[in-house]
């Protein structure tokens, strides 16, 4: 990355605007400089740009926090973020705006080539990874670093400096991915038998495996079962309206060749639940098969039915197994009509893949614009948790309240996916208990609560 070029500039300042009610008095002032000879400049807010093409992270404290800068402009740090001189300049020591580009933008993404086995861009190679900084809304501390300064230009001019917040408090935006409703599928339980003959990995003890075999027999020969365990959306229901949350439920139809999707939209039953959850005020989304994250003509393929079926047109998308390119992937959501995505997290991590708790526009960087279209950021999965950093209940609760007060700081938000097929008992006993908990905790920390459809409208 060189200097960043103007709609880069201008992409990084829409996205401060999101925190500063700002006045023409001061935008007219703002100079973007590459060079350290101020000496012509008056009563003038000047940010240094940085050519280095190699990040070369320096640490600040902001907020308490420690903080890497990507792109520093004095390598000789001062102990400075940005000073005002006798001329009454304002002078941003580092490049806080390519700084906050390079997270924002995703650009990471397509600057190196290595992906995991099923094409995505991994959280071990990221630059989240390097720092550490991965639970860090990092942007949200570079608009920090500039609005502190604009707010001393400001008292130094007299001029009115107001602050905006998205939330007065925090967001809570929780969602469900639907992949498969049947835990008693007898594809599940073959596939079980198969477990047990060592031709398959286990996922939990043999005994365990063994017991959940017998059962699936047991289910499926009987003709009076009664619900699956994976059938549980009125349990769910009654849990979020009882803590007076509506959630986002993304849909994913059967894919020849795609693993964990069984089901088409057509299915009675599922139509039957799409209507009781809008009747009821939550939000139905596509949740886009694994072969869609690049193929134009499966995205749109799916969009439609969604549409046909259910009778409208999804605002939301969330990508299976996050399974997602950058930017073609963006490109797809925005040729088929949706609004925001909701796929931007790291699978085997929680926090920020792209530094920021708020709602973001992404960058394609190939054709240098803006997309239209909003990001919604994926800030932890239970799945990322659980599974893949194979921490308990307790660790779950204090990632999540950790990213909670990240998102208090700023006004932000804290996004929660929870899949339906993690709330049975047989696999993972005290689910139940712990979720309801979990959620009422939360909520007790009141958060404005928010659908996907429910933030975009107020965004726009
Ligand atoms: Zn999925």
């Amino acid at each position: 990355m060189k200097l960043l070029t103007d709609n880069q500039i201008k992409y990084v300042l829409f996205h401060l605007l999101q925190h500063w009610q700002a006045n023409e008095e001061v935008l007219n002032r703002f100079y973007f400089v590459d060079k350290n000879d101020f000496s012509s400049y008056k009563n003038s807010i000047i940010f240094s740009l940085s050519e280095d093409e190699n990040i070369c992270p320096i640490e600040f404290s902001v907020l308490n926090k420690t903080i890497p800068i990507l792109f520093p402009c004095e390598k000789k740090a001062e102990n400075q973020l940005f000073e005002m001189d006798s001329a009454g300049n304002l002078l941003f020591k580092h490049d806080y705006l390519k700084s906050a580009f390079y997270f924002l933008s995703g650009i990471q993404e397509t600057e190196t080539k290595e992906r995991d086995a099923i094409g995505r861009f991994p959280y071990s190679v990221s630059i989240q990874k390097q720092l550490a900084c991965c639970t860090i809304p990092v942007v949200n501390y570079y608009f920090e670093i500039i609005l502190q300064g604009l707010e001393m230009f400001c008292q130094h001019h007299k001029i009115s400096f107001n602050r905006k917040y998205l939330f007065d408090n925090f967001g809570f935006f929780l969602s469900h991915d639907i992949d498969q409703t049947k835990f008693f599928h007898y594809r599940e339980t073959a596939h079980k038998l198969k477990q047990l003959l060592g031709l398959s990995p286990l996922n939990y003890s043999r005994k365990l495996t063994l017991n959940l075999f017998i059962k699936g027999l047991f289910y499926l020969i009987n003709p009076f079962r009664g619900k699956d365990p994976w059938w549980n959306f009125d349990e769910m229901i009654t849990l979020e309206k009882r803590l007076g949350i509506r959630s986002a439920f993304y849909f994913l139809r059967k894919e020849r060749g795609s693993i964990g999707s069984r089901y088409l939209f057509s299915n009675r039953k599922i139509k039957k639940l799409v209507k009781t959850l809008e009747n009821n005020d939550f939000e139905t989304g596509l949740h886009a098969t694994f072969f869609s994250a690049d193929n134009n003509e499966i995205m749109m393929h799916q969009t439609k039915e969604f549409s046909s079926v259910y009778g409208k047109m999804p605002h939301g998308i969330r990508q299976h197994f996050l399974r997602f390119f950058h930017p073609k992937t963006f490109r797809l959501h925005e040729k088929a009509g949706f609004r925001y995505d909701t796929s931007l997290a790291f699978v085997e991590h929680e926090g920020y893949r792209n530094g920021y708790c708020y709602p973001f526009h992404p960058y394609d960087v190939e054709n240098d614009r803006m997309f239209y279209i909003w990001e919604i950021p994926l800030i932890m999965m239970e799945q990322s948790i659980l599974h893949y950093r194979k921490l308990d209940f307790a660790g779950l609760e204090e990632a999540a309240f950790a990213l909670i007060e990240e998102a208090r700081k700023f006004g932000g938000m804290f996004s929660l996916l929870w899949h339906n097929s993690r709330l049975t008992e047989y696999e993972y006993p005290g689910v139940n208990i712990f979720y309801a908990q979990l959620l009422e905790k939360i909520v007790g920390k009141n958060p404005e609560i928010f659908t996907g459809k429910k933030l975009i409208e107020k965004l726009c």
